[in-house]
C-alpha cells in the first residue's frame, strides 16, 4: 500500500522553545496535523482528517479558545479534500476514514467526504456524541460530527499485536490497518496501525507530542507541551502509561514498527523525506 503523509491543518501557537520551536515564549512554534492517506485494493483510506473546508471558510466552527490558543493557518490547500484532489484522486476515492480520535483538529476534514465511512473506537464516538463534562463539550465539535453521513463505530475487543490490545479497523478480513486502544488524552484514543508490507507504521495520534517522549533511549518533550498535555487529558494516569509503552515498544520493536504523532513537525517532515 502507498501512503502519502499530508499536513491537514498547520497551527502556530506561541510558546517559543517551550513548545518545541525556538526564541522565547512569545515566539511562534509551529505545529501540524499529521494525516495519512493510504492508497489500498479497496480505495483510499484517510487516517485522521485535520481541519476541514467549512473549518476554513468559518473558522467560529473551531470556537474562540482554540483559535486563540493555537492560532491555524485556515488554508483551503491543507485541507484533505484539497490534497486529495492535487494528487489526482475524486472525492469518491476515499472511501474509509479511521480517525485516531474526535477532537477538532482531527475530525474536521470528515463532512468533505460523504460517500466515507468513519471507523472510530466505539467509546470514542459514545463520549463525541454526549460529551460528559464541559471540557469535552469544548473539544468535540457539534457542527464538525453533524456533517459525517457514515459512521461505522468499531467495539472494543481483538487480538494481541506486541502486546498491546489491538482491533481490525476496516470490514471483512482486513487486518493490515488496526485500531490501537490508547486512552488517556481521550476517552476512547486509538493510534492507528498500517501494515506497509515491510512492518508497521504506527499513528499514535494525540498519545504523545513531540518525538523525544517516544525516542528509544528515554527522553521529555519540552515543558510547555508536557503542561499542554497534562490540561487536555481525561485520563492522566493511562495516558502516562500508555505513552510509557509507546515508548517500550519503539525501543524493543523500532525495527519493526515506526511511531509517528499528529502535531511533530519534525516527524512530519522525516517522514517525507
Ligand atoms: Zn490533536
Amino acid at each position: 500500500m502507498r501512503i502519502h503523509h499530508l499536513n491537514c491543518g498547520s497551527m502556530c501557537p506561541r510558546g517559543g522553545r517551550l513548545f518545541g520551536g525556538s526564541g522565547g515564549p512569545w515566539a511562534p512554534a509551529p505545529m501540524c496535523c499529521h494525516c495519512l492517506l493510504i492508497e489500498s485494493d479497496d480505495g483510499l483510506i484517510l487516517v485522521d482528517s485535520g481541519l476541514g473546508v467549512e473549518d476554513v471558510a468559518d473558522p467560529s466552527r473551531l470556537g474562540f479558545l482554540f483559535n486563540a490558543l493555537t492560532g491555524p493557518r485556515l488554508q483551503v490547500s491543507e485541507t484533505a479534500l484539497r490534497q486529495v484532489a492535487d494528487l489526482g484522486f475524486s472525492v469518491a476515492d476515499v472511501r474509509h476514514i479511521v480517525p485516531t480520535h474526535l477532537d477538532l483538529d482531527h475530525a474536521g476534514g470528515l463532512p468533505d467526504f460523504p460517500g466515507a465511512s468513519v471507523h472510530v473506537y466505539a467509546p470514542e464516538l459514545k463520549a463525541a456524541l454526549n460529551p460528559p463534562t464541559l471540557i469535552e463539550r469544548n473539544r468535540y465539535r457539534a457542527v464538525q460530527l453533524t456533517g459525517v453521513a457514515k459512521w461505522a463505530p468499531v467495539e472494543p475487543g481483538g487480538e494481541d499485536w506486541y502486546g498491546f490490545s489491538s482491533v481490525r479497523a476496516l470490514p471483512g478480513a482486513r487486518d493490515d490497518v488496526l485500531l490501537i486502544p490508547l486512552p488517556g488524552h481521550s476517552r476512547g484514543h486509538c493510534g492507528v496501525a498500517v501494515s506497509t508490507g515491510h512492518g508497521w507504521l504506527l499513528h499514535c495520534g494525540d498519545a504523545y507530542f513531540h518525538h523525544a517522549e517516544v525516542a528509544p533511549a528515554g527522553g521529555r518533550a519540552p515543558a510547555g507541551i508536557r503542561w499542554f498535555e497534562s490540561r487536555v487529558n481525561v485520563d492522566k494516569a493511562a495516558r502516562v502509561a500508555n505513552q510509557k509503552r509507546l515508548q517500550q515498544l519503539a525501543r524493543d520493536h523500532g525495527g519493526e514498527v515506526k511511531l509517528i504523532c499528529s502535531h511533530d513537525p519534525a516527524e512530519l517532515a522525516a517522514c517525507r523525506s
